[in-house]
């Protein structure tokens, strides 16, 4: 998300720390040099040349004060941190629920912004907190828009209201109204209606968006726009204000190579806040949108806020209690509990979605290892410890050549690999047992704590432990023995 912004952000907060005291020039320097990331992130002139220029006056304004610090560069940050979040919207704003129910949400935008995915992602998003929504196909233009919305209806198990099969035929301001009585009729607390758009802003579309807005009376007016056409997406934004009026923004396509200039220059375009984002074609990629977790993540800090949530959630109340209590009772941590890890984290998501929220992930050295990830290990190591006994989980010991080999099978991986799983294993295990008794963590691993190369196959960069003497030799014709033995 926003990596080159992000990477800009990095390297400037880099080379200014180097300076130690810093001048007025140097501020000069770092607000120009801003300036010219947020162009080259899509962001207008007008927008990049105030928001630059206003860091630029704060800062020389502060520095006197900001030249006692010890961490001057720092201090430049949380003004630049700051004057981004305000930029993004200032405080998150979550959708408001209607006093009398049902809260009627409406979807605009054009056509391929993710509208109806969209629609989707929020009615599983808002059940998932308790509510009953009800999803409306009010989009009659689009080829095939009606069934794409019955069908995700039914996938999260949401009823939908699609009188029309649409496809060019039907009245939408007609269905948007039913859709309301029948909610009302049937006490669903929301209804979100999925509108048409078109491939570019047009009087019609336009027209046909404000009679459903006029017959159905949202609380609420989401303009969904994709974050990959830049600057078009605040021209789109801007035309669906001035002709329909909406309450906010959602930005679709995050996890694509979106620059940024949208979610920087929208809020500041239409004065109206971006509420939600949506990161992926999964109906779980969707969030709120968190102005300060995005400027953190656009200075190169990561967001630790959203991967705790994520991993709380992946991660249920118990099973992190009873991985707590192992550690501190000094219990051994068995590959039972590193199953348990590893289901938890394909819940969260790939490696590099997971890796790309901690600080420091758009640097040189973190992408270098983020390419070498490979989301389809953790599906492998997963097959081999699964392949193994409850018995086999708990004390590794007792794997000898025949159970590998038998391990291997089973799981259709190579002996190497289970060798490997098991060496990583057993390292990861004696390093957790030092750090228990007060040692220092290995040096790889204090780097990233999160990422678990020294139990990971090697293409999680991780560097295989000295392997334990190998198998006496044996002239095995079976491969699979040989491999086992020779310690390939
Ligand atoms: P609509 O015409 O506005 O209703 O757009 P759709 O919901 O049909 O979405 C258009 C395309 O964008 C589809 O292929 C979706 O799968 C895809 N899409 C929607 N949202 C996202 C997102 O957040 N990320 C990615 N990568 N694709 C998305």
């Amino acid at each position: 998300m926003f990596e080159a912004l992000s990477e800009r952000f990095s390297d400037a907060l880099t080379s200014l720390r180097r300076k130690g005291r810093i001048s007025e020039s140097d501020i000069d320097e770092i607000t120009n040099e801003i300036q010219n990331a947020l162009l080259d992130a899509d962001v207008s002139l007008k927008i990049a040349a105030s928001f630059s220029q206003k860091v630029n006056e704060i800062a020389r304004a502060q520095l006197p004060d900001l030249q006692r610090k010890t961490n001057q560069a720092d201090e430049v940050y949380k003004i630049i941190n700051k004057e981004l979040i305000e930029i993004l919207g200032g405080d998150a704003r979550r959708i408001r629920l209607a006093k009398n129910p049902p809260t009627v949400i409406m979807l605009a935008g054009l056509q391929g912004s993710g509208k109806t995915t969209f629609a989707g992602k929020l009615a599983k998003y808002l059940k998932d907190q308790g509510n009953t929504p009800l999803l409306v196909a009010a989009d009659l233009q689009r080829p095939n828009a009606v069934t794409q919305l019955t069908t995700l209806a039914e996938s999260i198990n949401v009823p939908v209201f699609a009188p029309e099969p649409g496809n060019g035929t039907g009245n939408p301001v007609t269905v948007a109204k039913a859709a309301i009585d029948h909610a009302k009729n049937k006490l669903f607390n929301l209804v979100i209606v999925d509108t048409a758009g078109r491939l570019g802003v047009d009087a019609e579309l336009m027209n046909e968006a404000r009679q459903i807005k006029d017959a159905v009376k949202p609380d609420e007016v989401l303009f969904v726009v994709d974050a990959m056409i830049g600057q078009d997406a605040v021209t789109t934004a801007k035309a669906f204000e001035d002709g329909v009026g909406v309450d906010g923004v959602v930005l679709t396509k995050l996890d694509g190579d979106a620059k940024g200039g949208a979610a920087l220059s929208i809020v500041e375009t239409i004065k109206k806040p971006i509420i939600f984002a949506s990161t992926g074609e999964k109906l779980s990629d969707i969030d709120y949108f968190y102005p300060d977790r995005m400027a953190s993540r656009i200075l190169g800090l990561g967001d630790i806020a959203t991967l705790a949530e994520q991993a709380k959630q992946a991660i249920d109340e118990k099973t992190a209690k009873k991985l707590e209590e192992k550690f501190i009772s000094g219990e051994s941590f068995t590959l039972e509990d590193f199953l348990e890890q590893i289901q938890a984290m394909q819940k969260m998501g790939s490696m590099t979605k997971i890796l790309g929220m901690l600080p420091g992930a758009n640097s040189a050295a973190m992408k270098k290892q983020m390419a070498a990830l490979d989301d389809n290990e953790l599906v492998k190591t997963r097959a081999i410890v699964q392949s193994m006994t409850p018995g086999e989980r708990v004390d590794p010991k007792i794997l000898n050549g025949s159970r590998r080999i038998r391990i291997a099978n089973g799981s259709g991986r190579t002996v190497t690999e289970v060798n490997n799983l098991v060496d990583r294993f057993t390292a990861a295990q004696k390093m957790m047992k030092q750090m228990r008794s007060g040692g220092t963590m290995p040096k790889s691993l204090a780097s990233n704590p999160m990422v678990p190369n020294q139990m990971m196959p090697n293409s999680f960069g991780g560097s295989a432990p000295a392997r334990p003497k190998p198998v006496k030799k044996s002239k095995s014709g079976n491969p699979a023995k040989r491999a086992l033995e020779e310690g390939r």
